[in-house]
C-alpha cells in the first residue's frame, strides 16, 4: 500500500542524525531544534538504526511539523564506504532489522579494537568512549573523538578525523557493511524507497562508477543526495546530469548531527514535489 498522500510542509530536511547513532541530541530535543529552526519537515536518519523513530515522530506532532522516519544504512564496495538512506520502510523487516544489528555489532567490534589500538600510544579507554556515547547507540569514530577530545589529545571531532582518525592514521580499521546494491534490496524489501547520500565527497571521480550507479537504478535506488555541503562543484553536476538521465529525485539535506559537526539544520532541503515523489514510491506505510 502507498502512503496516502500528504501535503509535506516545507522547509523539508531529509538527512538527520541524534544521540542514537553520532549526533549530540536526543531524538525528541533534536524535532524541537528542527521546530525551532523553522523547518516544516524533518528526517531522522541514524547511522543503522532505527530506534529514536518513535521519540522523533512523538515530538514531530507536539511541535507541529511533519516527521520522515528514516535510516542512514552503512554499505561498502571494496574499500569505499557508500552511505544508503532509506525512508518510509517497515522497521521490523527481519532482514533489514538482522543486518542493522549485524553492522552496529561490527561498529561495536571496530570501536573497541581502535580504541585498543590507539591506547598503546595515548592515554584513552573503551570506558571513555563508553561515557560519551548513549546506551544502545550505533557506536563509531565520533565517539572515539569526543573521548579524545576529552582526553585533551585533540581540540574537536574535525582535529580526530584529520589525524588520529583519519583512514592513513594507522589506527583505522574498515567497517563490515553490506554492499550498496544489497542495501538497495534490503531498503526496497523493507517497503521502503533509498537514496544515495552525499555521494560525492571527494569530487567526480569518487562517485561510484556510472554502470554500477546504474544497477543500483535497476535495484530501485529512487534518488541521489545532491544539496549537501560536502558534495563537490563538478559532483554535483555529474549527479545531476545521472538524475536528469535515469528519472531519479534530487535532494538535499542538512546532515546535522548536532553539536558534533558544523552542519546547520535546513542548510540544504528538498522540494516537497521531490518528497511527494519519494513517498509515492513506498510500498509499506
Ligand atoms: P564511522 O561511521 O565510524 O566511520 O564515522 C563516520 C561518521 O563520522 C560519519 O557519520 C560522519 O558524519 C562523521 N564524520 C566524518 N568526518 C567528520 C568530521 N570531520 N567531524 C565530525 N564528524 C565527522
Ligand atoms: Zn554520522
Ligand atoms: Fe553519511
Ligand atoms: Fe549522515
Amino acid at each position: 500500500m502507498p502512503l496516502p498522500q500528504q501535503h509535506w510542509r516545507a522547509p523539508i530536511d531529509l538527512h538527520t542524525h541524534s544521540s542514537v547513532s553520532d549526533g549530540t541530541q536526543p531524538p525528541a530535543e533534536l524535532i524541537r531544534s528542527a521546530a525551532a529552526a523553522g523547518l516544516g519537515t524533518v528526517a531522522l536518519t541514524d547511522h543503522d538504526s532505527t530506534a529514536g523513530w518513535a521519540d522523533a515522530a512523538a515530538a514531530a506532532s507536539g511541535c507541529g511539523i511533519d516527521f520522515v522516519p528514516g535510516i542512514e544504512l552503512s554499505t561498502r564496495l571494496g574499500g569505499k564506504s557508500v552511505h544508503m538512506l532509506g525512508y518510509f520502510f517497515d522497521p521490523e523487516d527481519a532482514e533489514l532489522v538482522a543486518e542493522c544489528e549485524r553492522i552496529r555489532d561490527a561498529r561495536r567490534t571496530r570501536a573497541e579494537s581502535m580504541v585498543a589500538r590507539i591506547a598503546e600510544d595515548y592515554d584513552l579507554t573503551w570506558e571513555d568512549v563508553l561515557a560519551h556515547t548513549a546506551p544502545g547507540a550505533s557506536v563509531g569514530r565520533p565517539h572515539i573523538a569526543d573521548a579524545l577530545v576529552t582526553r585533551g589529545h585533540v581540540l574537536d571531532r574535525s582535529e580526530a578525523f584529520e589525524t588520529l582518525l583519519h583512514p592513513r592514521s594507522g589506527y583505522f580499521e574498515p567497517l563490515y557493511a553490506p554492499t550498496p546494491l544489497a542495501g538497495v534490496a534490503l531498503i526496497r524489501g523493507a517497503g521502503g524507497v533509498p537514496v544515495l547520500a552525499h555521494p560525492a565527497t571527494r569530487g567526480r571521480d569518487s562517485v561510484l562508477e556510472e554502470h554500477y550507479l546504474a544497477s543500483l537504478v535497476e535495484a530501485g535506488l529512487a534518488g541521489v543526495e545532491i544539496d549537501h555541503r560536502e558534495n563537490t562543484a563538478d559532483g554535483r553536476a555529474y549527479l545531476a546530469d545521472f538524475a536528469a538521465r535515469h528519472d531519479l529525485v534530487v535532494t538535499g539535506s542538512s546532515d546535522y548531527h548536532g553539536a558534533g559537526k558544523p552542519n546547520l539544520l535546513g542548510e540544504n532541503t528538498t522540494s516537497p514535489e521531490a518528497l511527494e515523489r519519494l513517498a509515492a514510491q513506498a510500498t509499506f506505510a
